[in-house]
């Protein structure tokens, strides 16, 4: 198994270079002209190993049966599917690739984007298999880790582009989930290399779902976390390309902690005219009280929710000591 993982990796590699010299070849024009749509430049895509994949339906196999690589052995690695006629032929098409490194900066697996937005699936990544685990990966990871020991923090993006567009304006302590469920092994991972995580997804709904189960899921991992807030309607690509880096690096500066961000959405869903609705908010913020260490900490905490609830200072206090003695 592990000497299998190993061939994985090596085939991966191969496969990364091979996608990344379409890119530059004369029949990734399509791609290039999407990168540059997109505004990416041809150093940034190299930075990130991106890559074409060819329309046809069997170039990747082609060139890897030329190194010795069996279409056996390319499905097992995620790149080619087996039809149910047998036929073995290249699953990514027509695609530009993003490879997905570990932190270590081995190819794990691959996403592949369309050249347009009609086309379905947008995205296609790797199937999940023995080798890949998207659950257990962050994309940019490997680009990032140097800058979030450097800077103290990570800042967590829901997609590719996100993270290379943050990376491209020089934020580099910047990574994505791949998609909107951010996973305990992310968290443990990501842990590795520093304690504090500011969330910024996407501000549609299931950005905002997906930040409310974030935090909460952050927050037991053992990370400090603080939400980025991206106005209305935009992704951190749209917003850091059309306001600038000044713009996104404010809103990092501006980044709400966990129990204020929360406070204030749940004030906004409940309400917190009544003393019911009060006490419904503050019933929902104990929990993430409850993960509070340090005494200062803890204080810190209280005053913040008895200002977001309107409630006092005490009452918050009898109710957080409460919640702790009934969890013990
Ligand atoms: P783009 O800017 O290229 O349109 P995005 O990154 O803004 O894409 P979203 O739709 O916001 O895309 O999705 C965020 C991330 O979720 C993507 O970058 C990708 O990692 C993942 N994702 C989205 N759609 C799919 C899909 N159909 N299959 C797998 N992963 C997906
Ligand atoms: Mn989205
Ligand atoms: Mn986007
Ligand atoms: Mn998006």
């Amino acid at each position: 198994r592990r000497r299998e993982q190993e061939t994985v990796w090596e085939i991966n590699r191969l496969v990364a270079g091979y996608y990344a010299r379409q890119l530059q070849d004369k029949s990734g024009a399509p791609a290039r002209q999407y990168l540059e749509k997109r505004g990416v430049p041809l150093t940034v895509a190299s930075k990130f190993e991106l890559g074409f994949a060819p329309a046809s339906g069997d170039a990747l196999l082609d060139f890897l049966r030329r190194q010795g690589v069996s279409g056996e052995e390319a499905v097992r690695c995620g790149v080619a599917i087996r039809k149910e006629t047998g036929a073995v032929v290249d699953r990514f098409r027509g695609r530009l690739i993003f490879p997905i490194h570990d932190a270590r900066g081995r190819v794990a697996g691959f996403g592949g984007r369309a050249l347009d937005d009609a086309t379905e699936p947008k995205y296609l990544n790797s199937p999940q298999t023995p080798f890949f685990n998207k659950r257990e990966l962050l994309y940019a990871l490997y680009q990032a880790r140097d800058t979030i020991r450097e800077k103290g923090f990570a800042v967590i993006v829901e997609g590719y582009l996100d993270a290379i567009t943050a990376h491209q304006f020089g934020f580099t302590n910047v990574v994505a989930s791949l998609g909107t469920s951010l996973t305990r092994e992310q968290a443990r991972l990501l842990l590795r290399y520093t304690a504090t995580a500011l969330i910024a997804y996407d501000s549609d709904t299931a950005g905002t779902a997906a930040t409310l189960r974030g935090l909460d899921l952050l927050q037991e991992a053992g990370f400090e976390v603080k939400v980025v807030r991206v106005p209305q309607g935009k992704d951190p690509d749209e917003f850091i390309r059309q306001a600038g880096k000044s713009a996104w690096e404010k809103l990092v500066t501006q980044a709400l902690p966990l129990l204020e961000y929360k406070g204030i959405h749940l004030a906004r869903e409940k309400g917190i005219e009544t003393a019911a609705a009060k006490m419904a908010v503050l019933r929902e913020l104990l929990p993430n009280l409850a993960w509070l260490k340090t005494a200062p900490e803890i204080e810190e905490g209280v005053r913040a929710v008895a200002q977001l609830t309107g409630l006092s200072w005490e009452t918050v206090r009898g109710e957080l000591d409460r919640f702790l003695e009934k969890g013990q």
